[in-house]
């Protein structure tokens, strides 16, 4: 059984003031809920006081990128030492960094090694933009990010992959359910053959764009789907939590 996993993506999202503010609107009742992996991606300079916020509940912190050298010349960067301080999780490769800040597949990599190394659990963006999509080029897309993604990396030591589809980011034009299901299950049988089945059974492949309290039933109802990355809904606490419960309610 793989406990799913609903991670809030706030993205450059809130002051400290409001995301303590949305912390403290949400900690109470999130934290009740179970059989869910709830986690929570503010930006870097709230991760401290929101560290403290939810230090003894069962919420989980990630960060939403880091860099991939340990420490030194590297102005405005995070380091995973810095990150795996206070956090145990951390998005790599979302789609916007991809787009805004040239992220490749072969720097997505060192980062995922980075992370592992220091103990983070990696949350692994992937996904194809709308032409691919049009062109019926997804699986082709997917697997070259998966395959260059995670390149000499023996371990996963419990990485997590979040299946976005770049045109459904923010757009309120959510894949369905069905479609979801099947890309997600070819990304486990991606996995099985990068690795072995057992690692594919294990692993845990969300799916993220526009999830809303209106459609995550949708997605959480099929099998392969194991929760999802929430970006503009886990802006607002009732709907956020709402997912969560709704995901709970599914197991
Ligand atoms: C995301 O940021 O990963 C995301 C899926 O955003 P949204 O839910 O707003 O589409």
């Amino acid at each position: 059984m793989r406990t799913p996993v609903i991670a809030g993506n706030w993205k450059m999202n809130t002051t400290v003031t409001e995301a303590v503010a949305l912390v403290k609107a949400m900690r109470a009742e999130l934290s009740k809920v179970s059989n869910v992996e709830k986690v929570l991606c503010p930006p870097f300079v709230s991760l401290a006081p929101v560290k403290e916020l939810i230090k003894d509940s069962s919420i989980k912190l990630g960060a939403q990128d880091l860099y991939f050298t340990e420490k030194g010349a590297y102005t405005g960067e995070i380091s995973p030492v810095m990150v795996a301080d206070l956090c145990e999780l951390v998005i790599i490769g979302h789609s916007e960094r991809r787009q805004y800040f040239n992220e490749t597949s072969k720097v997505v990599n060192k980062k995922v090694a980075a992370a592992l190394e220091v103990g983070l659990k990696p949350i692994l963006c992937v996904g194809e933009k709308l032409a691919e999509n049009e062109a019926g080029k997804t699986e082709e897309v997917v697997s070259k990010q998966l395959k260059s993604s995670l390149a000499d990396i023996s371990n996963l030591d419990g990485l997590i992959i979040a299946y976005e589809p770049v045109w459904a980011i923010g757009t309120g034009r959510a894949a369905t359910g069905e479609q979801t299901n099947e890309t997600i299950a070819f990304i486990r049988r991606n996995i099985s053959g990068l690795y072995d089945d057992k690692v594919a059974q294990e692993i845990r492949i969300l799916y993220g764009g526009s999830v809303t309290a209106a459609n995550a039933a949708g997605f959480m109802v099929q099998p392969e789907i194991d929760g999802a990355l929430v970006g503009g809904a886990s802006l607002k606490a009732a709907e956020f939590l709402n997912i969560v419960i709704q995901t709970s309610a599914m197991g």
